[in-house]
């Protein structure tokens, strides 16, 4: 059976320990008594440390109980402005910085591999938090009703692994919270009255929902007794003074504003909120099958779906779609082998309206001209005998089960080629729908049409039910630089438009969270056609997996021979430099290409997560980032990648562009008010 992913919600009473009594409030981003502006002065930051039982000394110097007076609001928002205002410059200071010069210094310093890594469990355990885990499993194990989302009968490395994927998210709350205010330097002065905002701001993050312990409605003295257990040491101080300015600035006791937080999507209380919202909802629902990261279910959702699930293999790539889709429930997102999905289970969570859009991106791989004509000549592979091939069978299938009004699966070209019993594949999927009483068109796609600064041709098979209009294809408005030319249309993006504001970087640098700093201002002409137009840049503070890999310096001696447009063969014979190659050049010629700025990209492709020498930056001697694939392929800049940068790599570039989603989800839409 699929499991549930592991965003899935602690249920019931929760009971930490015995004496950390329990909160019956339902609803902790609920107004409350204002509290007083004024902080007072009884007892001091880093006051967790005392209550740990596998304590260790404060991390910060200012943590004593100095007695200097009450520390107010309006000093704590000077001191988070002071944080902010350092990564708010100008461009000629921005362009005067080093390129790697904006390290925040963490609590929890990541380990050197780690750094390219997103809301992933923490491969490196600092001595500190293995003494404090280990003895965190020991306390689920003896007294497991205070831990109600672990299961009772799982093994201490499956315990472990529940408080990792805690620990990754609240590690990944921290590091923002240090970004957005920089662990504010509050002197010797006393803060416990911020405990009330500690409290309540997580109380309404909920970062130990993997574990079920909620701290709603705790008051300061139990929250004290119970944040030891379940904060790590290294963080309890920086967690403690972020968040008590993120409480005074933007979680506020009454109306918090969400809308602006940069941690909404980590948040309980804002995602609950989310999903209420999309339950009373009328809009057309949506199942997303295959959906990896969520390039489709993202697309449906800005032209006004509503995804009610979501299913994939690859646990990761869910936690990725999950994050950044709030509205959508926990029991929506199904992790496990997609086969063994019931369309019972399914037409469940659809509830009693008839399913609007069944749509899902089955595995391409097989049919990928690249690697199915290389393979084909090499190693004598046969579309027809890999299996994965043969997974669309399955979700016309569940089609068949589960009588959507429409139906959409996207593929690649070569599903239309490749054959069985001279049958295309895309041709068997179509006939087999259409016994089943559907009308079926296929599309072939450029994304760069739609305004994706990338080419990207794609295959989409489209049905609908006999009760509702065949949706016409979307019109193509910018140049398809693969079509013949129209004149009416308009310039196609580039990837110089998609990137160019990002900070630049050298190889070997950056890092998956960084505070938000940028060359270019807001008002700057460049951003108008594609940036600002559909919200790629969104406001935030933060911008998510920005980091350049790594490169030898052989690879970097080859990247920079090269001019945009160019291959490592230019390099060889206009500079005799074959030394550098360190592939076949019989086999592997075009293996280093440096992109062009002035159209749209190559199509980004998994590829990537092996290395990124056929994408090499048009002005700067590395590849590109996750982030820059992500804006070529029209992800907006909140929509952060999960795990280690491989596994970023593959949702990237295995995603549906969501402009082009969002293109068909619109004729979709006009189809399904047409019916
Ligand atoms: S989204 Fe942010 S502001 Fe809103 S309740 Fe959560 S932490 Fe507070």
């Amino acid at each position: 059976m699929l499991a549930r992913s592991d965003e899935s919600e602690g249920r019931g009473r929760r009971r930490l320990g015995t004496n950390h009594p329990l909160t019956t409030q339902p609803d902790p981003g609920a107004a409350r008594p204002r509290t007083p502006r004024v902080l007072q002065h009884r007892e001091c930051v880093g006051e967790w440390e005392a209550h740990a039982t596998t304590g260790s000394p404060p991390p910060a110097p200012n943590n004593g109980c100095g007695g200097l007076g009450p520390i107010t609001a309006s000093e704590l928002i000077a001191a988070s402005h002071k944080a902010m205002s350092e990564s708010t410059e100008t461009p000629a200071e921005f362009a005067r910085r080093p390129a790697n010069d904006y390290k925040v210094q963490h609590a929890w310093p990541l380990d050197a591999r780690e750094r390219a890594d997103f809301y992933h469990r923490p491969r490196a355990i600092p001595e500190s938090v293995r003494e404090w885990r280990d003895a965190l499993v020991r306390r689920i194990a003896d007294n497991p009703s205070a831990f109600p989302a672990v299961p009772r009968n799982s093994s201490p490395d499956e315990k472990r692994a529940s408080v990792d994927d805690g620990l990754a998210r609240l590690r990944e709350i921290t590091r923002i919270v240090e970004l957005l205010y920089g662990t504010p330097d509050l002197g010797r002065k006393s803060v416990s009255a911020a405990n009330a905002h500690v409290g309540r701001v997580l109380a309404r993050l909920g970062p130990f929902n993997e574990l079920g312990v909620r701290l709603d409605g705790l008051d300061p003295k139990q929250l004290q007794a119970v944040l030891p257990e379940v904060v790590p040491p290294p963080i309890r101080h920086s967690l403690h003074v972020n968040l008590a300015v993120h409480g005074l600035e933007v979680c506020k006791s009454i109306a918090p504003d969400c809308s602006s937080c940069d941690l909404r999507n980590l948040c309980q209380t804002y995602r609950r909120a989310q999903i209420s919202t999309a339950r009373a909802s009328k809009a057309p629902r949506v199942i997303d099958l295959f959906c990896g990261a969520g390039g489709m279910s993202e697309g449906f959702s800005r032209a006004g779906f509503q995804i009610v699930a979501a299913a994939d293999m690859d646990p990761i790539a869910l936690r990725t779609l999950a994050l950044n889709h709030p509205s959508l429930p926990p029991e929506g997102v199904l992790a496990g082998d997609i086969r063994e999905l019931d369309h019972r289970s399914l037409r469940k969570l659809v509830g009693r309206r008839r399913l609007d859009v069944l749509a899902g991106a089955p595995p391409c791989q097989g049919f990928s001209s690249a690697g199915f004509r290389s393979k084909s000549t090499r190693t004598g592979y046969r579309a027809i005998g890999d299996e994965r091939n043969y997974l669309f069978e399955w979700l016309v299938g569940m089609a068949l089960e589960l009588e959507p009004r429409l139906f959409l699966m996207e593929n690649v070209p070569g599903m239309k080629t490749a054959r069985r019993q001279d049958v295309s594949f895309l041709e068997a999927a179509a006939r087999r729908l259409r016994a089943g009483g559907y009308i079926t068109a296929v599309w072939q796609l450029n994304a760069a049409a739609f305004g994706v600064p990338q080419e990207r041709t794609r295959c989409f098979l489209v049905a609908a039910a006999p009760d509702i209009e065949l949706p016409g294809q979307p019109p193509e408005e910018y140049q398809n630089t693969r079509s013949a030319f129209d004149v009416d249309a308009l310039p196609p993006v580039t990837l110089t438009e998609a990137v160019f504001d990002l900070p630049p970087l050298e190889a070997g640098t950056g890092s998956a969270v960084a505070g938000r700093v940028s060359p270019v201002s807001d008002n700057d002409v460049r951003l108008r056609r594609y940036l600002s137009k559909f919200q790629v840049r969104e406001a935030s503070k933060v911008t998510y997996n920005h980091y350049a890999r790594y490169q030898n310096k052989q690879d970097l001696e080859l990247y920079a021979l090269l001019r945009p447009g160019e291959d490592s063969v230019h390099a060889i014979e206009r500079y005799g430099r074959a030394d550098l190659m360190r592939y076949r050049r019989d086999v592997f010629d075009d293996k280093y290409f440096r992109l062009r700025g002035d159209r749209p990209s190559k199509t980004i492709v998994s590829h990537l997560a092996k290395d990124g020498n056929g994408y090499i930056h048009p002005t700067q001697t590395r590849g590109i980032t996750p982030r820059e694939a992500a804006r070529l392929q029209s992800f907006r800049d909140r929509y952060a990648f999960c795990g280690s940068p491989t596994d970023q790599w593959s949702q990237i570039g295995n995603a549906v562009p969501p402009m082009m989603a969002e293109k068909i989800a619109r004729s979709f839409l006009a189809a399904l008010r047409r019916g």
